[in-house]
């Protein structure tokens, strides 16, 4: 599938030699390796609805990373997905009599021009579920040969007694775990299943359902496998950063680490689970279902910069719950007008790139990186011209490391 069109990352003055982020497993800080190439999967959309501010702050806190890790010597491999095959679609087809490919194409689009609009760098690899069949039917065979499926009236499931990582990505009690995942597309209740959590691996095909002709029979893939076979298959078998937000801990990243570490024979899935806090509006989690949403598109249509979006965002640390303001948007708008003029100057207070490396390799503390950025503008829009040409590697880092331009 094609991703979107490509950001040019300047090299930042200084080469920063280490980075550490918090990993969801072990609930602590983690060094990442910054000396070779690094592999990184971040769940993609389902495009079925626009997406908001939220999924906009998930892939704009990955694209930090990415950015980081560039400038702390190491080259990304970033993969991401599309699940341009899966219930919530087939269900918004079926109910606006429109075809479910018209609406992913249409979703994907506008996805693909909102993080084209917030500088985010598209990934190497940008993988739609419809176009990954023979990669997902490959490992459940694999799955199969560990006896790890079943069958169930045609329907294949994954027994979840042979995950590790079961509980330790969310750290949800069983109980906590039946009822998050009949909340989150799972089906802890149908009859004839050997464990509640159990997940669908393959749903064999349906009146007015998509489906594939496979060595499996007619169907299609669950969520969970599908993930895990394009990360296996684009990034091998033990990646280094698997990230989303944090809604998708359990089932969707417990049960996609499972999966590709059963077919793999047990070998780590990923070394470190990144998750993003989510976004508020009014009080409450921004959700499709209760209608508060924000944006990109209808934001930047109303003539607002992206950049105080991306701004906006990055005010908030990405582990934080964050509730969206419109006087947030007024305030990196404001910011973004005096960073400009400050930078826009031939000399200015002294090159801080050193502090704000300092501060964003130590779990991607972007709010202390933007109020370093403040101080420095403060002193140079004050009269601090006491080093010539500091506002051109000032705007070199803030671009490279901050994506804003
Ligand atoms: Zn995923």
């Amino acid at each position: 599938m094609q991703a979107w069109s490509p950001v040019a990352v300047p090299a930042t003055s200084q080469q920063f030699t280490a980075l550490q982020v918090f990993d969801s497993v072990s609930q602590e800080l983690v060094p990442l390796d910054c000396d070779r190439e690094v592999t990184m999967y971040v769940c993609g959309i389902t495009p079925y609805d626009a997406t908001h501010m939220g999924h906009a702050a998930t892939y704009v806190a990955f694209d930090t990373l990415q950015r980081i890790w560039r400038a702390c010597g190491a080259t990304v491999n970033y993969t991401q997905n599309v699940t341009d095959v899966d219930d919530p679609l087939i269900e918004r087809a079926l109910a606006t009599g429109r075809k479910w490919q018209d609406i992913a194409e249409e979703q994907t689009d506008l996805f693909r021009s909102d993080m084209e609009a917030l500088r985010v760098i598209p990934p190497a690899n940008y993988i739609g579920a419809v176009e990954s069949i023979d990669l997902v039917v490959e490992r459940i065979n694999q799955l199969a040969q560990a006896q790890s499926v079943y069958d169930l009236d045609g329907d294949l499931y994954y027994d979840i007694s042979h995950a590790r990582l079961l509980g330790q990505i969310a750290h949800l009690s069983r109980d906590e775990m039946i009822a998050v995942f009949s909340q989150r597309g799972g089906d802890p209740t149908r009859e004839g299943k050997r464990d509640p959590l159990d997940a669908l691996l393959w749903r064999h095909e349906r009146p007015n359902d998509p489906s594939w002709e496979t060595e499996l029979g007619a169907g299609r893939p669950g969520w969970h496998i599908e993930c895990a076979a394009i990360a296996l298959k684009y990034l091998g078998n033990t990646i280094d950063v698997q990230g989303g937000g944090s809604d998708l801990k359990f089932p969707h990243h417990e049960m996609s680490a499972a999966h590709a570490e059963t077919a793999t024979g047990e070998q780590p899935f990923a070394k470190a689970f990144m998750h993003t806090g989510m976004v508020a509006l009014g009080g409450e989690k921004m959700s499709k279902s209760l209608g508060n949403l924000v944006f990109v598109s209808k934001l930047t249509a109303s003539g607002i910069d992206p950049m105080a979006i991306r701004l906006t965002i990055l005010n908030n640390h990405y582990r934080s719950e964050w509730e969206w303001f419109d006087s947030s948007l007024d305030t990196a708008i404001a910011r973004l007008d005096r960073w400009r003029s400050a930078l826009n100057q031939s000399s200015g207070a002294p090159d801080i790139t050193a502090e704000i490396g300092a501060a964003i390799t130590n779990d991607l503390d972007t709010p202390r990186a933007i109020g370093l950025i403040d101080e420095w503008v403060h002193a140079t829009l004050n009269g601090d011209t006491s080093t010539h040409g500091s506002p051109q590697s000032m705007a070199v880092t803030i671009d490279a490391l901050l994506g804003i331009a």
